[in-house]
């Protein structure tokens, strides 16, 4: 195997001494992940010193560690080890010479990064990089910039953000081809105070954009007109993805397909192309319009990318559908307890009213970190739950006591505290032909209940 780093880089990247001669073929900071041949940087946390796990991730087959604090196996010396996975991250993207795409977005973060790297991967197999899961934070970023492989062709990280200057301090690290901004909505809102605010926050991303780089923002947002004066600023080229006329890329038709998900003809700049998105959803639709913008920016093969969307992997907790069968039909569980905002409430109840069932089921927890604005935010739920026809619906926690309040009379439903109390309502009232919804911020723990209807737990 190539090595990903030698001794000598390493030491060169972060001005630290190394040890000896070594090389490394993974980077961790976990030192639960270190396997045989990585590297293991050892990070300070508030809580934790992963200096005391050195030992047990040379014990797990480490082949070095990045310490400040000299220790008996090969390492480098560094000052600061948090500064050192920077420098390293830096280092990484500098000896790269493919295209760099960096992923924001208040939502579709991750659905849009796994579709984009799906994508190029399909087009240079083994060639393709991405960040894992939902790494897009200060050391996340850095980890995933560290990890990619120096002849990688095409490179995709995701970058979130939950302050005003955080995404200005890594997309200067990551230094993208091409920035895309997703979808802007109040997630987080209370550490920002207005939706404006976010978008500014998001738009620091094209800051870091490399000369001859590409702005891509989504032209249905009412954040447009920011987010392109924004780009101006920073990037050669602009491109917007949406449903409205006058996008760049734009869904001229989105139908649901025959076996789930939509079929979409999209004008691209020189083509139409149809494509069918396997993940369900006009929120989808809107995934897939941005990563063809992405790819039409980074210069790459449209059509592969169109067949690549196609065949989506289920996310975990992002819309993943299991059928499960009862006595005398199935029941359909959509599975979306990884996370919950206004938007992406509205975006995945609309998509349960295009479900066919014989009854509409909607499992709701609480949508947390919008502040001030919480109560009302949850209380606006009622109008997408009635649009969607919903016919019950479970709503889990305190904070869905505004809501409570306005679908009194209007919609069945239950209110309970917790994910435990809403799985034993589901459980003895679904029948078949149901299909479920179950949709709350990842600390309310609706993934129990996803567990107790699809027998994973
Ligand atoms: P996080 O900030 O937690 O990393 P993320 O931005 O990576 O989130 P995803 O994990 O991709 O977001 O998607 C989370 C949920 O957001 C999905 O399960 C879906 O309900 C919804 N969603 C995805 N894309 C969109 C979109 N374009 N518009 C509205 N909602 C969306
Ligand atoms: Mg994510």
């Amino acid at each position: 195997m190539t090595p990903l780093w030698t001794a000598q880089e390493l030491a060169q990247a972060t001005g630290g001494i190394a040890s000896g001669d070594f090389v490394v073929t993974g980077v961790a900071f976990d030192s639960r992940e270190v396997g045989p041949g990585d590297l293991f940087i050892a990070l300070k946390g508030e809580t934790t010193d992963g200096h005391r796990f050195v030992d047990a991730t040379f014990a797990a087959g480490g082949a070095a560690a990045i310490v400040s604090q000299p220790v008996d196996h090969p390492h480098v010396l560094v000052a600061d080890t948090t500064q050192a996975l920077t420098d390293i991250a830096i280092a990484s993207r500098a000896r790269m010479t493919g295209k760099v795409i960096g992923v924001t977005g208040s939502v579709g973060k991750t659905g849009t990064k796994e579709a984009l790297f799906h994508a190029l991967d399909r087009m240079r197999p083994g060639q393709a990089h991405r960040s894992l899961k939902s790494y897009n934070n200060h050391v996340g970023v850095p980890l995933s910039l560290a990890r990619m492989p120096r002849d990688t062709l095409f490179g995709v990280f995701e970058m979130g953000m939950n302050h005003a200057g955080e995404l200005a301090a890594l997309t200067r690290i990551v230094r993208p081809d091409a920035a895309v901004v997703t979808a802007i909505a109040p997630a987080h809102i209370e550490f920002f105070g207005t939706e404006t605010a976010i978008a500014q926050a998001k738009a620091e991303i094209f800051e870091g954009l490399e000369p001859g780089g590409t702005a891509i923002v989504p032209f249905d947002s009412p954040h447009r007109p920011l987010l392109i004066e924004r780009a101006r600023m920073c990037a050669s080229a602009i491109m917007t993805f949406g449903m409205g006329a006058g996008a760049d890329v734009r869904a001229l038709e989105a139908v649901p397909a025959r076996d789930g998900g939509s079929l979409v003809t999209a004008q691209l700049p020189e083509a139409e192309l149809c494509f069918t998105v396997a993940a369900p959803g006009d929120h989808w639709v809107s995934n897939a319009l941005a990563v063809l913008a992405t790819i039409e920016a980074v210069g790459g093969d449209l059509a592969a990318a169109g067949l690549a969307l196609a065949e989506l992997p289920q996310l975990p907790g992002r819309g993943e559908r299991t059928k499960f069968p009862l006595a005398d039909g199935a029941v359909l569980v959509i599975d979306e307890s990884y996370n919950a905002n206004p938007l992406s409430m509205a975006a995945t109840l609309a998509q349960l009213g295009r479900e066919h069932a014989k009854r509409r089921i909607a499992v709701l927890g609480a949508m947390k970190e919008l502040g001030v604005r919480s109560a009302a935010l949850h209380a606006g739920l009622a109008e997408p739950l009635q649009d969607a026809g919903v016919d019950m619906a479970v709503l889990v926690g305190t904070e869905m006591a505004p809501l409570a309040d306005r679908l009194e009379g209007r919609i069945h439903f239950t209110h309970v505290p917790d994910a435990l109390e809403a799985a034993h309502v589901i459980e003895s009232q679904m029948r078949p032909g149901d299909a479920i919804l179950v949709k709350g911020s990842n600390s309310v723990g609706l993934s129990r209940v996803v567990a107790a209807l699809t027998g994973g737990g």
